[in-house]
């Protein structure tokens, strides 16, 4: 049995066999036509369904119609089109109006699109249908997306705390850091810039080490990994949710690592591995003022992002690698596969994906296939979720960052795809792989 979602003119057929509960329904619906699931109740015969109901349960018969009232519709959402759902039969057949059928062939078309013609605009206009459409979305990840940006959000808290700001300036050698700019005298870099890379180099060369295994905490000596263990009061407090447990080989003792979040705590004990280099320097960045953004790629890596208002730009910065404004690095020089990058601050959170590659459309084809997540659910999420931080900001602040927000969508969606590659975006990584 399907069920059809007629709105805006669009008709949208989902396998019901594919949801199990009602909640999983309206998760579509949402994705569908942006109607936040709380705000739908759906109606067969009379009878209000609950989020928790099996479909299966629910005993729906072909051409059965499903009410769908809207809470919101007499609020502030003017929404103008109905949204209609009807169940059909899994089969089409020979009655179905003009649209199902065009419908249907797009979805032969997008299947079976390699056999057919290779006009690529034409494939173009399919992927992105395919992405439009999304038909086995999955509610599951959909839910584990939106608590990891949360997640995140809440994370980058931790660089406006006064008190850490203060702390981190008392250990930063500002008249190095400031003054010692003479050598480097390149071509029109501004001298923000300069000063965002000194400091950068200063932090990569001086002041935070990579560690792969610590040294032994008895004897110094080295040691090697042998398990995982609960983090103590002590270290919970520092944000530490894993510890690293490792045995020296020569006093057999156990000394612990423990992967700590809080960049009060990482001052101090100045290591870690890329998540920690970058929570650091982003720590660091924001005392110094500068507005930086902490850049989560899903595929396992993260740096920051660093605005550069003479350029009006945000600028990369992988303090691990000590490089700046290359982001086509880890595509590639790394060979990575990249889905979902997206910068954090407490002002916003900005899908930057197409920053890291040359091919955005073979991106979203990738990750939408691999997590099955609409990308228009997706970025209508990211935009409630701005709405939401940026109401708390000043009339002034808001106003600057929904400019640099339309001057960044402009860059995304052209200056990055035709850039050229640097040479030093080739080069493999190096961060873990020195000495
Ligand atoms: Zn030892």
């Amino acid at each position: 049995m399907n069920i059809k979602i007629l709105f805006e003119n669009e008709e949208y057929s989902v396998d019901l066999s594919d949801l199990e509960t009602v909640e999983d329904l309206k998760a579509i619906i949402f994705s569908l036509t942006f109607l936040e699931p709380s705000s739908q109740n759906l109606v067969v015969m009379g009878k209000i369904l609950q989020d928790e109901e099996k479909i299966n349960s629910l005993h729906l018969i072909q051409n059965q119609r499903v009410l769908l009232v809207d809470n919101e519709k007499n609020k502030k959402n003017n929404r103008e089109q109905k949204i209609e759902l009807v169940t059909t039969n899994t089969i089409s057949n020979q009655n179905q109006n003009k649209r199902e059928q065009q419908m249907n062939n797009n979805k032969t078309t997008i299947k079976t699109k390699t056999n057919t013609q290779n006009n690529t605009e034409t494939q173009k206009s399919l992927i992105n249908k395919e992405i439009g459409i999304v038909e086995n979305q999955n509610p599951q990840e959909q839910k584990r997306m939106l608590s990891r940006i949360t997640s995140y959000l809440e994370h980058v808290r931790q660089y406006e705390s006064q008190t850490l700001q203060n702390k981190i300036l008392t250990i930063l050698p500002l008249e190095e850091l400031l003054i010692g700019g003479e050598e480097q005298n390149e071509e029109e870099t501004p001298p923000e810039y300069s000063q965002a890379k000194r400091i950068m180099g200063w932090f990569k060369k001086k002041f935070f080490k990579w560690t792969k295994s610590p040294e032994c905490n008895f004897c110094s000596g080295a040691t090697k990994l042998v398990g995982y263990g609960q983090p103590t009061f002590d270290e919970r407090k520092y944000g530490a949710g894993k510890v690293e447990c490792y045995c020296c080989s020569l006093c057999n003792q156990i000394t612990r690592f423990p992967r700590y979040n809080s960049v009060e705590k990482l001052v101090d004990t100045k290591c870690g591995r890329c998540g920690e280099w970058a929570n650091t320097f982003c720590g660091i960045m924001r005392a110094m003022g500068y507005d930086t953004r902490y850049i989560l790629d899903m595929t396992d890596h993260v740096w920051v992002e660093v605005w550069i208002e003479s350029l009006n730009r945000w600028i990369h910065f992988d303090c691990c690698e000590n490089i700046s404004d290359r982001p086509f690095t880890y595509e590639q020089g790394w060979k990575k596969k990249l889905t979902y990058v997206f910068a954090f601050s407490t002002e916003e959170v900005v899908d930057v994906t197409a920053r890291y590659t040359k091919n955005i459309e073979l991106v979203i084809k990738r990750r939408t296939e691999k997590h099955k997540i609409s990308e228009p659910w997706l970025q209508k999420q990211l935009q409630l979720i701005n709405n939401k931080l940026q109401n708390t900001l000043t009339q002034e602040r808001r106003k600057i960052v929904k400019q640099r927000q339309t001057e960044e969508l402009k860059q995304l969606n052209f200056q990055y795809k035709n850039r050229n590659n640097f040479f030093e975006e080739q080069r493999p990584r190096i961060s873990g792989f020195e000495n």
